[in-house]
């Protein structure tokens, strides 16, 4: 039999969650439904990630050109990206994991699987455990957020040719980077992986992302670290 909520969030990033919290203390019989990770894009693959790994390539970047200034002695200063992976996953679960409570702690039923609608007021939910749930609800939030594109000819195997997700999980620096798309996402991937050493292209189809002044400052500091960035169209 079919479970009843008044309202129903599917998707668990910023957008539902904080949508599913809110319901739920307005009073609303309130369940969310991920399919894989509590927090979304942002708190597991995107926003946190990206800030942990740049202010760790921040940090070795100061260490390497800053300290001596500072009466710092930093000699040998190296990275072992496989432990500043394990550090950045760390964060990332911490976070997650505090999503979660949040959910709980707001009285919010949490279902762990993919959402499929059957009609405009039931889903199924095929749970990670290989069981199916029904549920019915008066309203659904959908926020089932965003996934990189891939462009021709550059199928993403997150080794050789990475999406932000595979180019915020590598266990080693890259000695060299092409960064496809001078967008903030672009920019500050190229930028982290400029502070831990790689040599960093940029490219970029219109000249016109680069006149944004957020993403000036950030390509000005990306010049400031990198050997190399190129603007190509
Ligand atoms: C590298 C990177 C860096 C970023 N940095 C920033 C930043 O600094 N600041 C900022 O504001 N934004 C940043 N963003 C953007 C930010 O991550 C997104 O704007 C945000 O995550 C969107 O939230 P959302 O809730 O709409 O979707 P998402 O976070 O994408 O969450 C959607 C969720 O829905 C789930 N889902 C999808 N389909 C189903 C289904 N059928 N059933 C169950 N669950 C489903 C997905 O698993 C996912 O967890 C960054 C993004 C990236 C990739």
């Amino acid at each position: 039999m079919a479970q009843n909520f008044d309202v129903v969030v599917v998707g668990a990033g910023p957008g539902g969650y904080v949508a599913a919290i809110r319901s739920a203390q307005l009073g609303k019989k309130t369940a969310i439904i991920e399919r894989e990770f509590m927090g979304g894009v942002c708190l597991n693959i995107g926003c946190i990630p990206s800030k942990a790994l740049i202010s760790a390539g921040h940090f070795l970047h100061r260490l390497q050109t800053q300290s001596s200034e500072m009466g710092i002695t930093a000699k040998n200063v190296s990275v072992d990206m496989a432990q500043t992976q394990k550090w950045k996953q760390s964060v990332c679960d911490r976070m997650s994991g505090g999503v979660d409570q949040l959910l709980k702690g707001n009285g919010v039923t949490i279902f762990k699987g993919e959402a499929n609608f059957k009609t405009t007021t039931e889903l199924t939910v095929k749970m990670s455990d290989g069981k199916t749930e029904s549920i019915t609800a008066k309203n659904f939030v959908i926020a089932t957020g965003s996934r990189p594109i891939e462009i021709p000819g550059f199928k993403f195997d997150e080794n050789l040719v990475c999406s932000s997700t595979g180019a915020l999980a590598q266990s080693a620096v890259p000695k060299s980077l092409v960064v496809i798309g001078g967008g903030y996402i672009g920019l500050e991937i190229g930028g982290m992986y400029a502070n831990f050493g790689t040599k960093v292209t940029v490219v970029e189809r219109t000249r016109r992302s680069f006149k944004v002044s957020l993403i000036q400052s950030a390509f000005a500091s990306l010049n400031a670290v990198s050997r190399r960035t190129v603007l190509s169209s």
